[in-house]
């Protein structure tokens, strides 16, 4: 089967807090350069006929607008961490014109977790106009959403196990800081791999730069892109050129298509 082309757009590229964070006056958070304002990490999948959103962040709204999405297939949840699932009470505007409840596909660990924090949603009885929601549990099998052939990728979050995923020749991981070498496997050959990169200091559940850089050499990904960045990391024009060929740091609008 041939793959669907993808066009990938990059709809937030920030860590929990993003950049600016709220009240810093740092050097990267007052930097007037638009790739030094990152919304909270998320990418938007589409190929001709499917169109899906990783993660639902607290900057859901606005990224659905600054895209211009007009129509959305599927959720596809990394983790229940509140950067990864806070919008996911906007998704409304899709239940409203699409006139259908919205899928969101999760491992049974993110399942619960929106179950919790979205409690009104999944109630026996619902007050009008909360999102109509359609729950899929995923495990560590291929699937499909509309013409789209995912595989999810099981990463380590300190010691919550997090899904990335592999769109054929594109992976995209976020929110890990270790990988067993079975799920590594899954990544290798891909031709382009995101991950995540919070700052140059070790921390103890994302991976610092030199630990995401060594890793995508260790995999041979021709092409990468960090995402999740904290103020902390520095300037993108600044730690971009620090960075070896085939490296990059993503910024927000960054769109990739394979
Ligand atoms: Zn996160
Ligand atoms: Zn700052």
């Amino acid at each position: 089967m041939n793959y669907p082309k993808l066009k990938i757009t990059f709809l937030g590229t920030g860590t929990s807090s993003g950049v600016p964070m709220i009240a810093c006056n740092c050097a990267v958070c007052t930097s007037h350069d638009k790739k030094d304002k990152r919304l909270r990490s998320s990418i938007l999948v589409e190929s001709a006929k499917t169109v899906l959103v990783v993660d639902t962040t607290p900057d859901f709204r606005y990224q659905m607008l600054r895209a211009k999405v007009g129509n959305l297939d599927a959720v596809l949840f990394t983790h229940p961490h509140k950067d990864h699932i806070a919008g996911l009470d906007d998704v409304r505007a899709y239940n409203y014109f699409q006139e259908q409840p919205m899928q969101l596909y999760a491992n049974q660990m993110t399942i619960e977790g929106l179950m919790r924090e979205f409690a009104y949603a999944f109630a026996d009885k619902k007050y009008p106009g909360v999102p109509n929601l359609e729950l899929n549990t995923i495990g560590l099998e291929p699937f499909m959403i509309g013409d789209i052939p995912i595989v999810p990728i099981m990463v380590w979050h300190l010691k919550m196990p997090v899904f990335g995923f592999r769109f054929g020749k594109f992976t995209y991981i976020t929110d890990a800081n270790r990988i067993d070498e079975v799920e590594k496997d899954k990544i290798r050959g891909s031709e382009v791999v995101v991950l995540n990169t919070l700052r140059k200091e070790k921390h103890i559940s994302h991976y610092a730069l030199a630990e995401a850089v060594a890793l995508v050499q260790e995999l041979g990904i021709p092409r990468a892109y960090f995402t999740h960045i904290s103020h902390q990391l520095g300037k993108h024009m600044d730690i971009e050129k620090t960075l070896p060929a085939g490296v990059h740091l993503g910024h927000d609008g960054l769109v990739l298509e394979l």
